[in-house]
């Protein structure tokens, strides 16, 4: 399937997140940019198996990324790193190359400026996401992302069990402390108190 309208977008990305906001465009708009200027035209088809997206905020953009891209956690093809920003780095495994495409904190502004006549901020916000080009959405940056191979989809190795909780750990995500395979919990990093 090649790449589609905006519009045509919107009605996914509204089935997909549950209702259609400022958010949902700007993430749609994102993800397009992004496998535009990777020159990837079928990111949800056969271009599915180049693309791999970071993405660095968990909130309504996140939801409308896979729309455009494909990419999902199931299919380890996208990738949440916690960092409060919204910003996504779309790279494409085939030719080695990525880009990280940043909203601009001054399009709140641009929006205010472009449609004073539209009291909700939210509806305000979607007009002029949908209007604004590229350069005044977004900052883009070329990267370079190292991609570890326990991290690719399609890995496959043997899993290891935590010496002391018993529970299987996938894709090398075990840690060696004095001389014992634990699973990250059990090495500190748990985030729950069992009861
Ligand atoms: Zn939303
Ligand atoms: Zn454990």
């Amino acid at each position: 399937m090649a790449l589609q309208s905006l519009a045509e977008y919107e009605v996914l990305a509204e089935a997909a997140h549950g209702h259609l906001c400022a958010g949902q465009i700007l993430g749609l708009r994102m993800a397009l940019c992004g496998v535009k200027l990777l020159g990837i035209d079928d990111p949800a088809d056969a271009g599915r198996k180049r693309l791999v997206t970071f993405v660095e905020i968990d909130r309504c953009v996140t939801d409308a990324i896979p729309v455009v891209t494909g990419c999902r956690p199931g299919k380890r093809t996208l990738k949440f790193r916690d960092f409060g920003k919204v910003a996504a780095t779309f790279c494409d495994l085939r030719e080695n190359r990525a880009v990280r495409v940043v909203a601009r904190e001054s399009a709140r502004q641009r929006a205010r400026e472009m449609h004073p006549e539209i009291e909700s901020r939210n509806q305000q916000q979607m007009r002029a996401y949908r209007e604004m080009p590229d350069h005044e959405l977004f900052d883009i940056q070329w990267v370079r992302v190292a991609i570890a191979p326990e991290d690719l989809p399609g890995y496959k190795a043997p899993r290891v069990v935590c010496a002391q909780c018993g529970e299987a750990i996938n894709f090398k995500r075990e840690v060696l402390r004095d001389r014992r395979t634990l699973c990250r919990a059990c090495a500190g990093e748990r985030y729950y108190d069992p009861l």
